[in-house]
């Protein structure tokens, strides 16, 4: 009970600043937020991802040149043009670093207004940081697991960060239905995204970027999209008013 317990609270903990955060904001800027509310998100980007943090600069900047070259030889992950699942993630592995690293050159409008804090980027991104959350996962495991089986379960904590992505950069990319004509394979790989917290509703999100809700039909419930709407409420985002526009 206490491992169920705690690897659905690290999936939907991880998964909801990945989406919040680094999707929606560093990369879409589908709403602003002052300083401190910034440097609070990015603590808890380090805080909920731990071992696999992803660094929000070099996600929102990958992630808009996944918008813009969707499916093309210069998008950082196309099933298209990977031999397999795992050679997409090495890829994006790749690329993500030479991001982090600022060893390519980019226009401006891939790096405008996306967030940096070099003091949450340096603590996140370094192997010490890494092996500890890993350990601390480890020694929860074998703490409270019950069954051998379990165990198998701690690789998907390790790689949390990479494992969200890579689900909807493969599988919304191959599988599911579309709502709208877009120019790549984007999909909307579950009706009822109970699971990813709306990013599977891909497909829509491709043809409308910077719209904050990704949910259209009836049955596609955003679970994120009443947080957001609540965070705007209470004065700690402010939603931009045209945001069926994307970033670009
Ligand atoms: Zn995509
Ligand atoms: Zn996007």
């Amino acid at each position: 009970m206490a491992i169920l317990l705690f690897f659905i609270g690290h999936w939907y903990l991880s998964l909801f600043v990945q989406t919040f955060f680094l999707h929606r904001y560093a990369a879409h800027q589908m709403f602003t937020m002052n300083k401190f509310w910034e440097k609070f998100f990015y603590t808890l980007t380090f805080l909920f991802q731990g071992s696999s943090f992803l660094s929000p600069y070099a996600y929102g900047v990958m992630h808009r040149l996944h918008h813009a070259y969707a499916d093309t030889e210069n998008d950082p992950h196309s099933p298209k043009y990977s031999k397999n699942l795992f050679d997409m993630m090495w890829k994006t592995k790749i690329i993500y670093n030479d991001i982090l690293n600022h060893r390519i050159k980019l226009d401006p409008k891939y790096t405008r207004n996306v967030p940096y804090w070099a003091f949450i980027e340096k603590i996140g991104d370094n192997w010490f940081s890494r092996i500890a959350w890993g350990t601390a996962y480890s020694l929860f495991y074998i703490q409270f697991a019950t069954h051998w089986w379990e165990f198998l379960l701690l690789p998907i904590h390790y790689l949390m960060g990479p494992v969200h992505g890579a689900i909807i950069n493969w599988a919304a990319h191959k599988f599911g239905y579309v709502n709208f004509q877009v120019n790549d394979t984007a999909k909307n790989f579950l009706p009822f995204d109970f699971l990813m917290f709306g990013e599977s509703y891909h497909n829509n999100h491709h043809k409308y970027g910077g719209r904050a809700n990704f949910g259209f039909k009836w049955f596609e419930l955003d679970p994120a999209y009443p947080i957001i709407l609540l965070l705007n409420a209470i004065h700690v985002i402010k939603l931009k008013r045209n945001n069926d526009l994307n970033y670009m």
